[in-house]
């Protein structure tokens, strides 16, 4: 009686083994959305049409409601519940916590075997996963990154001040920033893991994923404009988002800080030095108000701007000591499908 049930179970075994074998793989589509109601069924469509030319592969879209006021998460609710069973999750967050936390959500949650990240608004085009997933598996890449050939349509001066940005952490980090990267890239879900496994709280993805290492191969495309609605980055946003980057990956400018304090020590002595050598030399010193006050206002403008630096990363300090979560969830519909243990998990 025994060794039946030993041959049915192993049989069953075998049955699930070659099952999962067979099965296709999936990609995990993250895509962090705010205010994105006229964007994510348009997205949803452009992607099905995608994966029904694809026989390989299975598609499952992670929505991330980034706290958003409109009718995104009711659209996103009525996709996976109706059109899209199975194939379309969702976690929303209780406010918006910003895109970078997004991503995070996204990427430690995934249980695909390839992760895309994704913007709602079709400027990632999805055509180019078809050749991504091609260079992950027949290349040899561990991931395939997306970068704008150009920056058509955007105002000059976000241009000027973005390519600067580029160019100050390219010279002040250790990563090496791509110029025109966006968030858009498939990666194999180690790589993912590897990024998730990164919990600070001040994040800069893209200097993440470098960071991280793997092999990435990037591939061009023409900027794209938005299929609806508008950008939610506003030209202050992304001063933040990239003060916030250069912080997180550089301390540079805590070293400029001594390098300058050395500096102006050097040329104080030398000043000092030489208005000794006037007063014995000539007798006396000259009353020198202008002089005074040129100096008091030069150096507390180097005292105050030095500071303020310090206080920037006093500040980062201070979030990461704190160590709050990233995000909260306030609903969320994971089916997690995890192939090794064959369970299938709801989380409402
Ligand atoms: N996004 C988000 N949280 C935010 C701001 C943006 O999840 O606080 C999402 C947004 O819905 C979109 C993606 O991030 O899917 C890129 O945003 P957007 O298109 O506004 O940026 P841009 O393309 O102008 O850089
Ligand atoms: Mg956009």
């Amino acid at each position: 009686m025994y060794g039946l049930f030993y041959s049915i179970s192993r049989f069953i075994k075998y049955i699930v083994e070659i099952w999962v074998l067979v099965m296709n793989q999936i990609i995990e589509i993250i895509v962090p959305c705010y205010n994105e109601e006229q964007c994510v069924e348009l997205f949803c469509n452009k992607i099905c049409e995608i994966f029904d030319a694809m026989e390989k592969f299975d598609f499952i879209i992670t929505f991330i409601d980034d706290g958003s006021k409109d009718a995104t998460l009711s659209t996103i609710k009525n996709m996976s519940a109706r059109m899209l069973k199975g194939k379309v999750q969702y976690i929303s967050f209780s406010r918006n916590f910003g895109k970078e936390s997004a991503i995070y959500a996204g990427l430690s949650n995934c249980t695909g075997d390839y992760i895309a990240v994704m913007d709602a608004d079709l400027q990632h085009p999805p055509e180019l996963l078809i050749e991504m997933i091609r260079i992950i598996e027949e290349e040899g890449y561990d991931c395939c990154a997306a970068r704008r050939k150009n920056r058509r349509g955007e105002p000059i001066i976000r241009k000027f001040f973005s390519n600067q940005f580029y160019h100050i952490m390219n010279k002040l980090t250790i990563i090496d920033l791509v110029q025109g990267s966006t968030d858009f890239r498939l990666m194999k879900r180690e790589m993912a893991d590897a990024v998730a496994s990164l919990t600070e709280n001040e994040r800069f993805t893209k200097g993440i994923y470098a960071w991280v290492g793997y092999k990435t191969k990037w591939i061009d495309y023409e900027n794209v404009e938005r299929a609806a609605g508008k950008s939610k980055w506003s030209f202050h946003s992304l001063f933040n988002y990239a003060g916030n980057g250069i912080i997180a990956f550089a301390t540079t400018p805590l070293r400029g800080i001594v390098y300058l304090g050395i500096i102006v020590t050097i040329v104080s002595i030398i000043y000092a030095a030489y208005v000794v050598f006037k007063a014995v030399m000539y007798d006396g010193v000259r009353s020198g108000f202008t002089t005074l006050i040129v100096l008091i206002t030069f150096f507390s403008g180097i005292i105050l701007t030095t500071l303020g630096m310090i206080g920037e990363y006093v500040a980062r300090i201070y979030m990461e000591v704190k160590n709050r979560p990233l995000y909260i969830v306030k609903e969320a519909n994971l089916h997690r499908n995890d192939r090794q243990n064959h369970v299938e998990k709801s989380v409402d």
